[in-house]
């Protein structure tokens, strides 16, 4: 039985509260220390008071209603002008922040429907294409909009492949998808044959560069030569941007941004009707938190072009200084050729899975990827610090992969592969469910991915591998003895 929570029928003292939330935290992943290689995005301990004491002047400001706070709808729209002038957005660009990318994301696939509704009336069943390397966030805005979602295939680079895209445009097409630079990889789709083709179709054109968005435009300025990415492309109508990533800004901050007025104006949602009054809200959320809005103007202006010049120009060097050091390690390397700080780590030796545990075990927490399977690095200006630690850390877990751990998560996966495909389908999903049962179990961070990704890429019916997410999903939200905490 789950141990239910209740609300304690007298409340805490205020002491008793923060020690316990102290201890509640203890397992988290040491992110000050730059063991986080995605999730937590930290400039430093003066970059993060900037924004903490900016959220907290609007703590309880609501964006919902900028007429009622001036205030919020100035940052708002410097916020959207300041992103939009980095990334070439012309007299016209607009836009509007959102609470993060996916919700920045889902207002680009709204704004193509009805941009379609009224643009190619004759379509019932509207359809975007996206490369596979393209954030679900694209899948999830396809599956709540009820917009077909098209995947094509990435080249033998990771980039986009644009024959393919050409190849899948047909009547019920809206829109085309492209990244700057793409989560898995981070390399940037050729955003100007994507942005051609899309012209040439009369379609949408949508850049994601919710990671990219703020630092290409610097490495840019650094010198960096780049492929176009932005509205200077033509063809490109809309971005997303992601402030609480590389703009150092305080989560829940992403601006959604259009090549003009007219484009936005469908990505607004407005009831007439309601007897609490004429309803009119730009994105998703109704209740927006100032805070989020405020602290992202506070930092833009803090840092300014000095300042995030400084910081991409650290966090470039540092990601030049670990492929250089990953090379230098054996039996591993970096995927493709990544455009800016995002890396995927492989191995055509070792089960890389298997590295990622044992750096698990050491404490530094990196996301697994499949297809090629890998390991995700996001490399921020916290990792200038943790960069001996974490090569000593890695050297080490190569060899330990090296060792016998490798051989046997080889043998468990052919082995589940085999067991599998033996076995009747309702069975497969049986015990899939116990899998995804060990999944979040406990208070403490999982560190043992490789079984877990061994059984992912046995199973080959995409039911069942759904079926496995949803049951971890569940027990991940539901509460266990072992989370409680001292009272
Ligand atoms: C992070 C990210 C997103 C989604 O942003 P959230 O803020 O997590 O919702 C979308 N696309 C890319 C390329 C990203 O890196």
């Amino acid at each position: 039985m789950n141990k239910t929570k209740e609300l304690p029928s007298k409340g805490l003292s205020r002491d008793s509260l923060f020690t316990n939330m102290e201890e509640v935290r203890k397992n988290d992943i040491k992110w000050k220390e730059g063991k986080a290689f995605s999730l937590v995005f930290h400039g430093g301990e003066e970059i993060s008071n900037v924004i903490k004491d900016a959220y907290c002047m609007f703590f309880s400001e609501n964006g919902l209603n900028p007429s009622a706070f001036p205030s919020l709808k100035r940052f708002e729209n410097e916020v959207v002008s300041m992103t939009a002038k980095l990334l070439n957005g012309g007299e016209e660009a607009s836009g509007t922040m959102t609470s993060g990318g996916t919700e920045s994301i889902l207002m680009a696939i709204k704004t193509a429907r009805e941009w379609a509704k009224e643009n190619k009336p004759e379509i019932t069943e509207p359809e975007f294409i996206m490369p596979i390397s393209a954030h679900p966030a694209f899948n999830k805005g396809g599956h709540y909009f009820g917009v077909k979602v098209v995947t094509i295939p990435t080249r033998g680079d990771y980039r986009a492949d644009v024959k393919a895209m050409r190849e899948a445009i047909n009547k019920n097409t809206i829109m085309l998808v492209g990244s700057a630079p793409s989560y898995p990889q981070g390399v940037i789709d050729p955003i100007e044959e994507i942005a051609s083709l899309a012209k040439q179709n009369n379609l949408l054109m949508h850049v994601d560069g919710c990671v990219g968005g703020i630092v290409l435009p610097f490495y840019r300025k650094l010198g960096a030569k780049l492929p176009g990415f932005d509205f200077a492309v033509d063809g490109v109508t809309s971005i997303s941007v992601d402030l609480h990533k590389y703009a150092y800004a305080a989560k829940g901050a992403s601006v959604i941004l259009y090549k003009n007025k007219d484009l936005r104006r469908h990505q607004f949602y407005v009831t007439t009707e309601w007897p609490g009054g004429m309803y009119g809200s730009p994105a998703v959320l109704g209740t927006r938190p100032g805070g989020a809005i405020a602290a992202a103007w506070a930092i833009m202006n803090y840092l300014g072009e000095e300042g995030y010049l400084k910081l991409i120009g650290t966090i470039r060097d540092t990601t030049a200084e670990f492929i250089k050091r990953i090379e230098e390690i054996q039996g591993i390397s970096v995927a493709g050729d990544p455009d800016m700080s995002v890396l995927c780590l492989v191995s055509d030796e070792l089960d890389i899975f298997q590295v990622g545990d044992a750096m698990a075990k050491k404490g530094w927490h990196m996301d697994m990827q499949q297809e090629p399977s890998g390991i995700h690095l996001t490399i921020t200006a916290a990792h200038a610090g943790s960069i001996d630690e974490f090569f000593a850390d890695l050297r080490r877990s190569v060899s330990e992969a090296r060792g016998l751990g490798s051989k046997i998560s080889g043998v468990k996966t052919s082995m589940a592969k085999g067991l599998l495909k033996s076995l009747p389908k309702n069975m497969v999903s049986k015990i899939v469910k116990n899998e995804g049962k060990n999944i979040g179990a406990g208070d403490s961070r999982p560190e043992k991915m490789a079984p877990m990704y061994g059984m992912m890429a046995a199973i080959t019916d995409d039911k069942d591998r759904e079926t496995l997410v949803k049951d971890a999903l569940d027990n991940l939200f539901t509460p266990k003895e072992e989370d409680g905490y001292r009272q």
